[in-house]
C-alpha cells in the first residue's frame, strides 16, 4: 500500500492522538486538527480547524492538500460531551453538542469528498459511539449525534459507493481518555460491570480497527458499525 493522505480531526489528543500514531507508523501521511493549531504526535501535520466553524475547515483542509495532497482517507473524529438529564438539558447544550459531532462531521465530510470524488477512492470513518444505540442517561444529545452519524455513513454509502468512496462508522464503547475521566467512579463501576471484556480500552485498540477500515482488505465494507466496546453494546 502505498502512502495516504489522512486526516483526522480532534488528533491532538485521546482517540485522534492514537489514530494518528498508528497511522504514521503504517507510513502514511497524517494531518491532525486541533482548534489551537497545536499538539498532535511527532510526524504529524497540525492544523488549526474548528468543525462548527466552516471556513475554518476549509483552510485547514487547503493547507492539508498543499503539504500531502487531496485527503484519502478521512477520520471525523472530533467530538464533545455535555451530559445533563433531559429535564435540565437546556437548547444550547443539544445543540452545540449536535453541532460539533453531527454537523461537524457533515462540514468535514463535504469538504473532504471532492477530492475523493475526482479520485474515484476514499476511505470515510465517522467516530460514533456505543451509546448511538444502547442509549445513555443524561446523554440525550450526545447519543443523538452519535445515532445520527450512522444514517449520515449508510447515506453517504448509498451516494458514493459505486465511486470507490466506503464510509463506516466506529461504535467506540469506553476507551480511556480525558472524555472519560470526566465520568465519576459510581459511572464508571456501573459500565465495568456491563463490559463482558472486564475492562476498558485504550485509544490504539480503537486506531487499529480503523486502519483496518481504510485498509485494501476492507475495500468491499462500507456503511457498517463496528463494535469496538468490549462487548458492551451486543445485540444492538
Ligand atoms: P477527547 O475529549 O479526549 O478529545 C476530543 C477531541 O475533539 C480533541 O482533539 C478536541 O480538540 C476535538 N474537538 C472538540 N470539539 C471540537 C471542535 N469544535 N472542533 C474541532 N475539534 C474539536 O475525546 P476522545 O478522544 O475520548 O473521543 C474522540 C471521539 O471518540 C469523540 O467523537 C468521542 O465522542 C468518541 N468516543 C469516545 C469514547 C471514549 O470512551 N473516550 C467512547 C465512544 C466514542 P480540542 O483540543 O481543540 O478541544
Amino acid at each position: 500500500m502505498t502512502s495516504r493522505s489522512v486526516l483526522i480531526t480532534g488528533g491532538n489528543r485521546g482517540i485522534g492522538y492514537a489514530l494518528a500514531e498508528h497511522f504514521i507508523s503504517l507510513g502514511d501521511k497524517v494531518a491532525v486538527t486541533s482548534r489551537s493549531g497545536e499538539g498532535g504526535p511527532e510526524g504529524a501535520l497540525t492544523v488549526k480547524a474548528d468543525v462548527t466553524d466552516p471556513a475554518s475547515l476549509d483552510e485547514a483542509f487547503a493547507e492539508v492538500e498543499k503539504e500531502q495532497g487531496s485527503v484519502e482517507v478521512l477520520i471525523a473524529n472530533a467530538g464533545i460531551t455535555d451530559d445533563q438529564l433531559m429535564l435540565r438539558m437546556s437548547d444550547d447544550s443539544f445543540e452545540s453538542v449536535v453541532n460539533t459531532n453531527l454537523n461537524g462531521a457533515f462540514r468535514t465530510v463535504k469538504r473532504a469528498i471532492k477530492g475523493m470524488m475526482r479520485k474515484k477512492q476514499g476511505r470515510i470513518i465517522l467516530l460514533s459511539s456505543v451509546v448511538s444505540l444502547l442509549g445513555s442517561p443524561g446523554q440525550v444529545n450526545y447519543a443523538s449525534s452519535k445515532a445520527g452519524l450512522i444514517g449520515m455513513a449508510r447515506s453517504l454509502t448509498r451516494e458514493l459507493g459505486s465511486r470507490g468512496i466506503t464510509t463506516n462508522v466506529i461504535a467506540p464503547g469506553y476507551i480511556e481518555t480525558e472524555m472519560t475521566s470526566q465520568l465519576d467512579d459510581a459511572r464508571k463501576k456501573q459500565y465495568l460491570s456491563q463490559i463482558p471484556a472486564g475492562r476498558f480500552a485504550a485509544p490504539a485498540e480503537v486506531a487499529k480497527v480503523a486502519a483496518f477500515l481504510a485498509s485494501d482488505d476492507a475495500s468491499y465494507i462500507s456503511g457498517a458499525v463496528i463494535p469496538v466496546d468490549g462487548g458492551l453494546g451486543m445485540g444492538h
